[in-house]
């Protein structure tokens, strides 16, 4: 059975929170767990708001860059996150990933706020070559010693870093441009088995079943289901079914210029891009794109435009657009679709497939979505 996957987005402002929109984070949910993307100020007024995550369900949060605007509300959270639930020893801890000086980070708030956690955390860095080794002491016993995940190069200068292998999904990462240095992500799904055709399969198990001296040669179809083909004792191979693919969401941090996610990136599910800057009927008469461009590109950003031509090369199926300039009011439904249509433009796919997205907004991701 292919998993339930969602986004949530909880905060879709650049920089500030503005009336409509507050600061970067969304949720990926998979059949009810949550893993946050980044906890700008306040995502805990989001979580309560929009009431659509378990927060004792959130197990994992990953941070794509050092910015305020995508951190400020990680130390608040993990201590409702920790001190509102009861203590349970045996329980995983939640796990957080990010650049280096997210440890420090996470270390000085909590100590100098004299805060204190019932659960244990445990912070993984992706360091850059250049990155120094964490060396500080860790918080508390609450703090458990977390992995530092170096960056692999290989032979064509493609960058990442293996950030997790569990079940059925593995993340990776990988560098892209902004002012500071700035992560994508990039969540794959394994691939998911497809339905046993039981009237076929069913005949051949059980007239084998001396043979296989088992009680139930039902159990087998398990081994089917893990994409095993099964050699009968009469001589009949039963081929597993044939495996679908499993959904690839690329999540990327601030950026100007993401081509360093490319080798990961292709053919994904869902791209989420920010959109900080676009040319809009509110910009004074005479101002050109390019200068809009330009200024984004000065800044670290991107515009919609740019959006939609990187979804293009890494032939992307959905382009989820967020980050926006606090003048991009949620509620501004002209000014939200021109910068909707600047991103159709250069992406080449049509409507449907281009999402300014606002806080509380929910994307379900099926196995197929032109299916
Ligand atoms: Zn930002
Ligand atoms: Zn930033």
């Amino acid at each position: 059975m292919p998993k339930s996957l969602s986004i949530q987005f909880l905060g879709t402002s650049s920089a500030q929170p503005s009336l409509t929109r507050n600061t970067s984070s969304l949720a990926v949910i998979i059949d009810g767990t949550s893993w946050l993307f980044d906890v700008g100020e306040a995502t805990q007024h989001q979580l309560n708001k929009f009431k659509n995550i378990k927060w004792g369900k959130i197990d994992k949060i990953f941070i794509t860059h050092m910015h305020g605007d995508h951190v400020f509300g990680l130390p608040p959270l993990l201590c409702t996150l920790t001190n509102n639930l009861s203590e349970d020893p045996a329980r995983p801890p939640i796990e957080i990933y990010g650049p280096s000086g997210l440890r420090n980070f996470v270390r000085s708030s909590l100590s100098l706020t004299r805060s204190h956690l019932n659960r244990n955390c445990v912070v993984h860095e992706l360091l850059f070559p250049d990155d120094p080794i964490d060396s500080g002491k860790l918080f508390e016993s609450s703090e458990q010693s977390g992995k530092n995940i170096h960056m692999t190069i290989d032979k064509n200068n493609n960058k990442s870093w293996k950030v997790i292998d569990e079940g059925d999904y593995i993340v990776s990462a990988a560098p892209i441009e902004h002012s500071i240095p700035s992560l994508g992500y990039v969540i794959d799904e394994k691939p998911i088995s497809g339905n046993i055709d039981i009237e076929l399969v069913k005949p051949i198990l059980m007239r084998n079943k001396d043979a296989l001296e088992l009680k139930n040669p039902m159990e087998l179809l398990k081994k089917l289901q893990q994409n095993q083909s099964l050699n009968m004792p009469d001589g009949t191979i039963i081929e597993p079914p044939q495996q679908r693919p499993g959904r690839k969401i690329i999540i990327l941090g601030d950026t100007f210029d993401p081509s360093g996610i490319i080798h990961l990136a292709m053919d994904a599910d869902v791209l989420v891009h920010e959109a900080t800057n676009s040319l809009t009927s509110d910009d004074s008469e005479g101002t050109t794109y390019e200068q809009v461009e330009k200024l984004s590109i000065e800044k670290g950003h991107s515009t919609s435009k740019m959006a939609g031509k990187f979804a293009a090369k890494i032939n992307a199926q959905k382009l989820l657009l967020n980050h926006f300039s606090h003048r991009y009011r949620s509620d501004n439904e002209n000014i939200m679709n021109e910068i909707k249509q600047a991103a159709i433009e250069s992406f080449g796919n049509g409507n449907d497939q281009v999402i300014c997205t606002y806080d509380g907004m929910t994307i379900q991701i099926p196995l197929y979505f032109t299916v």
